[in-house]
């Protein structure tokens, strides 16, 4: 693989990390990779089979089966368009329970190096870094502070039309950053050679900007 044209970027939960990661891409002429959308549509193809997220056989045979595709913004789960399925705040708290399991993470993440082999990508996810493309030339950390998160993302939740209260997206934010952070196998944590870039009290624009800089 080649070390010069892999950038990723890793982070907690509405850190801005999507916005950030498909206008780099973008700009640099590179492929995007959603690594959360992968772990989404296993996470939605085990509900739609009635696969017990604890059931560790039956996630491996669900994995075998899957037949995972991305046709530019849109994610395909054996040939259907399930991208509006996997972004739903069932599909955030599923998605996180189905990545701590062994042979789920096995498989998304040999796909992934697989996907990564040509290079110009950048990956986005939360083990990017430190698991899945150890030796990428550029490795970004992108967090914000959890209440600025929440406020992100109620407002995103808002313009869809739907309505929750603060609260409960913060404390729902809260609970996924916990549980990605502690789990056992390639936990959410700032690889020791990647650069942190808090973006609290920053645009996308500023973002864009450090991370431009620093390539
Ligand atoms: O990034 P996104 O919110 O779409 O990710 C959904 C979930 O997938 C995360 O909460 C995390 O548990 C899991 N994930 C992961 N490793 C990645 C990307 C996502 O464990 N590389």
């Amino acid at each position: 693989m080649d070390r010069l044209n892999i950038i990723t970027i890793d982070g907690p939960a509405g850190a801005g990390k999507s916005t950030v990661s498909k206008e780099l891409a973008r700009r640099l002429g590179y492929t995007y990779l959603d690594t959360g959308a992968m772990y989404r549509a296993v996470a939605w193809a085990a509900r739609q089979k009635g696969v017990d997220v604890g059931d560790e056989k039956a996630l491996s045979e669900l994995c075998n089966d899957l037949k995972l595709g991305f046709q530019g913004d849109r994610v395909l789960v054996n040939g259907e368009d399930v991208s509006s399925f996997i972004r739903t705040p069932e599909m955030d708290g599923l998605s996180s329970a189905v990545s701590r399991v062994a042979v789920v993470r096995e498989y998304l993440t040999g796909m992934q190096r697989e996907l990564g082999r040509q290079g110009r990508l950048v990956a986005e996810g939360r083990d990017m870094g430190t698991v899945v493309f150890p030796q990428a030339a550029h490795k970004f950390f992108l967090t914000a502070s959890a209440g600025e998160r929440a406020k992100r993302r109620k407002m995103q939740m808002e313009n869809q039309g739907e309505e929750v209260a603060y609260e409960e997206i913060l404390a729902q934010i809260e609970a996924r950053d916990l549980a990605d952070s502690t789990r056992a196998i390639a936990p959410l944590q700032a690889s020791p050679d990647c650069i942190i870039i808090d973006s609290s009290d920053l645009t996308v624009e500023d973002v864009l900007e450090k991370v431009v800089t620093e390539i």
